[in-house]
């Protein structure tokens, strides 16, 4: 899983150096699907109940699963990067959100504050803990600062397959989830909106839209329950 992981942050850099004005979101597919061949990796988006690219990107009020295509990255837009490779059967998923070219200081405190989230909820990922403690903490830091949790889509564990139970909620789910051991692994992915969590899928039956139009991010890491505590597999060699 290090080494899946170890691709898909190869793809989170090359597409985020590439996304620059004018580039289009079927470009950084390409760059992508450039990584995955260099380093003889499988994709786990590909075909996946059909979707058809190797990464999805979503812009702006996008806040999960937008398909790449013929959109042209505009100065001032985000966009959530979201790659995913498979190694030696095992996966790697990850997810980056990149201003391309300046933005104003509330969308920069968007960003900041969903990946610092995403930090807070992977120090939870310690043995011995309660699963919901990590969207318990995801939700803390996104809430106190004034933002909105998705609550329609969620992490998930993650190994032979991209998306294994149990799901990894980024809020408190109501009830104590299950206890942390040592050699889980879980896909932590906060999706944090500008404006209310509501959310719409569009007629593609992919794009996950805000209800609102609010700007939305998105920051995910795959993270190994180690004796020494979470051990983040999708950073670079
Ligand atoms: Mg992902
Ligand atoms: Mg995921």
């Amino acid at each position: 899983m290090r080494k899946a992981g170890r691709v898909v942050a190869e793809m989170l850099a090359a597409t985020s150096a590439a996304a620059r004005p004018g580039v289009t979101t079927a470009r950084l597919d390409r760059v992508a699907r450039d990584v995955l061949e260099k380093r003889s990796a499988r994709s786990n988006f590909l075909g996946y109940h059909g979707f058809p690219a190797v990464i999805c990107t979503s812009p702006n009020n996008v806040i999960v699963h937008g398909i790449p295509g013929s959109y042209v990255l505009r100065e001032g837009d985000i966009i959530s990067l979201d790659c995913g490779a498979i190694v030696e059967g095992y996966h790697g998923d990850a997810a980056v959100t990149v201003a391309v070219g300046d933005i104003p200081p509330l969308t920069e405190k968007l960003l900041r504050v969903t990946e610092e989230s995403l930090a807070a909820g992977i120090g939870q990922l310690v043995a011995g803990n309660r699963l919901h403690e990590v969207g318990y903490a995801v939700q803390t830091v996104a809430e106190g600062a004034g933002f909105s949790v998705v609550r329609g889509y969620v992490g998930h564990a993650i190994g032979t397959q991209m998306h294994e139970e149990p799901a990894v909620p980024n809020y408190w789910p109501g009830t104590p989830g299950p206890k942390l051991r040592t050699g889980m692994v879980f896909a932590v992915e906060p999706m944090v909106n500008m404006g209310a969590a509501d959310t719409v899928l569009l007629e593609d039956g992919w794009t996950v839209v805000t209800a609102d139009g609010s700007l939305s991010a998105h920051f995910e890491h795959t993270i190994a329950i180690t004796d020494d505590g979470p051990e983040i597999l999708t950073l670079p060699a």
